[in-house]
């Protein structure tokens, strides 16, 4: 039996492709084996948004090489868009499958071993055909229903990575949903690049998420990600349908309107806050969390500290921080008022100390009450999964199970800098 390995770097989009490729991999006869073990295929499932996702994506593909030179080792994902020269002129690479064809990984491996060596252009390039993620990595079952992004952010290098925005037929979404749930799945996670911006003949993403609560089956939406543009009045009247998370990650990016200017995003701060609020007037616990890039050019101290502001304000229940990377081909990366290194590392630092707390004090208000947990791991007495709001809990009880739900009063809060919820199972 042939053994494969995986490393997926970078978004939920990445990790439901790794998730579809590794399921197709142990449906015709590959075994699964850790990163870090000898493989006879490795499948690096890369990143390119900042320097260090470029950074650690070389890091693991001479890691696998170490591991097992005599293996086939494929490299996908945004860096083998952003990079494909440098990486096919490493001759310890070889297969580097670009975004539109990494469904069909498995396909130029299987071909491989059948002696017939193909260029990655040369097969089928499908962003959808992918197959069941039943055997992938993750107890929540992600689907993809877009991919691409015609936003072009300053900052942003996913449009030239990722295209311009698809979006999948609608049917194909629901019978995925409808399949995934027939086969176990009790959260499904909606995933794309911008998936607010979906647009299917006449359907919206307002509609996609409308038709899929409406499937039968013991199951429960989550958002992966979306813009603060990315929906309607229709989606937010969807908020408190029974089988919807209370959890959305609102990509803010900075707290300041100037820089959310240059950064070109969709709205300003008072947009934000609007939106927020509504979000909040439908369940007043409800989990918002964001991303915030640091040090974007000609950020200022005054910038810096409107971010802090909104950040204490909104409450978000954990902040993505990420220091301003150039990336090259971007609009930003030929703004004159690139911001120091060391003034991003002294920021993300204030940052991260205003983020944790209001992340404890947002986390704090659940002792007391009962979330409903879907198990990831447990060893039948102890379990550790998440809660509705998203939120880690860990609980004792009784003949426990993986990829099951279970009521759970918190009875208590970690004060770990990712605080966990501690509970027990109500019977
Ligand atoms: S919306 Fe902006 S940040 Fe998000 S993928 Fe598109 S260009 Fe990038």
């Amino acid at each position: 039996m042939k053994k494969v390995a995986f490393k997926t770097l970078g978004c939920r989009l990445n990790q439901y492709e790794t998730d579809a490729i590794a399921s197709q991999f142990q449906d015709n006869g590959f075994k699964l084996v850790p990163f870090d073990k000898e493989a006879d295929v490795y499948v690096i499932n890369s990143c390119t948004v900042t320097h260090q996702s470029d950074h650690k994506s070389r890091n693991f593909i001479s890691q696998a090489n170490r591991k097992n030179p005599d293996s086939v080792l494929v490299v996908t994902g945004c860096m083998a868009n952003n990079a494909k020269t440098e990486l096919e002129g490493r001759n310890e690479i070889n297969y580097v499958v670009e975004n539109d064809h990494k469904s069909s990984v498995y396909s130029l491996v299987e071909a491989h071993y059948n002696g017939e060596i193909f260029h990655p252009s040369k097969i089928n390039s499908d962003l959808f055909s992918y197959g069941s993620t039943d055997k992938g990595f993750h107890t929540r079952s992600m689907v993809k229903i877009q991919d691409g992004c015609d936003n072009f952010c300053t900052f942003c290098i996913i449009p030239s990575v990722r295209g311009r925005a698809v979006s999948r037929p609608i049917q194909d979404i629901l019978d995925n949903v409808k399949n995934v749930v027939k086969n176990g799945a009790k959260e499904v996670v909606l995933t794309g690049v911008n998936i607010g911006r979906y647009e299917y003949e006449s359907y919206k993403f307002d509609d996609v998420v409308e038709q899929i609560l409406d499937l039968e089956g013991d199951f429960r939406l989550r958002i992966s990600s979306i813009e603060p543009d990315g929906f309607g009045n229709k989606f937010l009247g969807l908020l408190n349908h029974p089988k919807m998370t209370p959890h959305l990650h609102l990509c803010l990016q900075s707290g300041s309107d100037p820089i959310l200017l240059k950064m070109r995003r969709m709205y300003n701060i008072k947009r934000f806050k609007e939106i927020v609020n509504k979000v909040r007037s439908v369940r007043a616990d409800f989990n918002i969390t964001t991303d915030i890039i640091i040090g974007f050019p000609d950020e200022s101290d005054q910038d810096f500290e409107s971010t802090c502001n909104i950040i204490k304000d909104l409450q978000f229940g954990h902040v993505h921080a990420f220091k301003y990377s150039i990336r090259k081909g971007t609009r930003a990366e030929r703004m004159p008022a690139q911001v120091d290194e060391r003034i991003k590392t002294q920021r993300s630092e204030v940052l991260r100390e205003i983020a944790d707390d209001v992340k404890f004090q947002y986390r704090k208000q659940f002792i007391g009450k009962e979330q409903i947990v879907l198990v990831e791991k447990t060893d039948g007495k102890n379990a550790k999964g998440y809660g509705e709001h998203y939120v880690p809990v860990v609980f004792e009880g009784c003949e426990l199970k993986r990829n099951h739900f279970y009521k759970v009063k918190i009875k208590e809060i970690t004060k770990d800098t990712d605080p966990v919820l501690i509970g027990e199972q109500v019977k």
